[in-house]
């Protein structure tokens, strides 16, 4: 847990241990919680995906599947239809708009209609997704949409709580200015925790920002102090 201590902020360790900070810069990730469906879970970051820049490359010009389980499953189908032309929708238990119907049928997306009931798994690699009306739908991959919640319980007794993300993908703690500022003064975030769709450059850029900032805080805190100091007669 990290709790106030003075005019910093003292963070217990899960061993006990105790350590003293004047700021704190939290860049704990995200948990990327996975749509109930069986199989989904034991396929997770090898056939089942969620990010076309992280995994689209290894699984371009194969059957791509895209399971509707989030708000952006008609763009991630999209982001995939550069990949492949081999893009197959599963509207599971989601509905397609107007538009959203036109935009696949546009780009020559198939659009598979019907609950999913599990994935379809043969000689370690994923074959297909099963419907519940029995149906067997062959991907060799598979796209969903996770939802992301931030990894900040242990900021609760500073009064900093995941918020709703504006996209409704999941939870992030957001930050007030560019350098990853807070609401709670001298806690900063950087990474998934604040930027769910940030990849490894950009979180560890904005890790190494916020760092930067915060020790400028620090020199000006200190500044200030000798300069009152300075000031104070002896
Ligand atoms: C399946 C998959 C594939 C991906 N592939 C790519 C890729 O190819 N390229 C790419 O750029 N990005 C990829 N990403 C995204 C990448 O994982 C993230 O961009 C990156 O990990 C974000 O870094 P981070 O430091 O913000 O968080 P994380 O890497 O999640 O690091 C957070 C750390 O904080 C620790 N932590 C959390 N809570 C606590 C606590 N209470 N106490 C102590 N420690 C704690 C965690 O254990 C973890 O080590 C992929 C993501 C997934 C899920």
């Amino acid at each position: 847990a990290v709790a106030r201590d003075g005019g910093g902020f003292r963070v217990t360790l899960g061993s006990g241990h105790v350590v003293r900070a004047r700021r704190i810069l939290v860049a704990s990730g995200l948990v990327d919680e996975l749509p109930d469906l069986p199989g989904v879970r034991d396929r997770w970051g090898r056939d089942v995906l969620h990010c076309p820049y992280c995994h689209g490359w290894e699984v371009r010009d194969q059957a791509i599947g895209v399971l509707s389980t989030g708000p952006m499953a008609v763009h991630q189908a999209l982001l995939f239809r550069g990949l492949s032309d081999d893009v197959t929708f599963f509207s599971h238990t989601g509905s397609l708009d107007e538009e959203q119907a036109e935009q696949l049928a546009a780009t020559g997306i198939r659009v598979v209609s019907g609950a999913a009931a599990a994935l379809e798994v043969r000689d370690d690699r994923l074959a297909g997704v099963r419907l519940v009306d029995g149906r067997l739908v062959a991907v060799a991959a598979l796209a969903v949409q996770t939802r992301m919640v931030a990894r900040a319980a242990f900021l609760a007794p500073l009064g900093l709580l995941p918020v709703a993300h504006p996209s409704g993908m999941g939870e992030y703690l957001p930050a007030t200015d560019a350098t990853g500022r807070t609401d709670v003064a001298g806690v900063w975030v950087a990474g998934n925790v604040t930027d769910m769709s940030a990849q490894v450059g950009v979180a560890a850029a904005a890790g190494a920002f916020a760092g930067a900032q915060i020790n400028a805080d620090i020199v000006a805190e200190d500044t200030r102090t000798a300069v009152e100091a300075a000031r104070t007669p002896a």
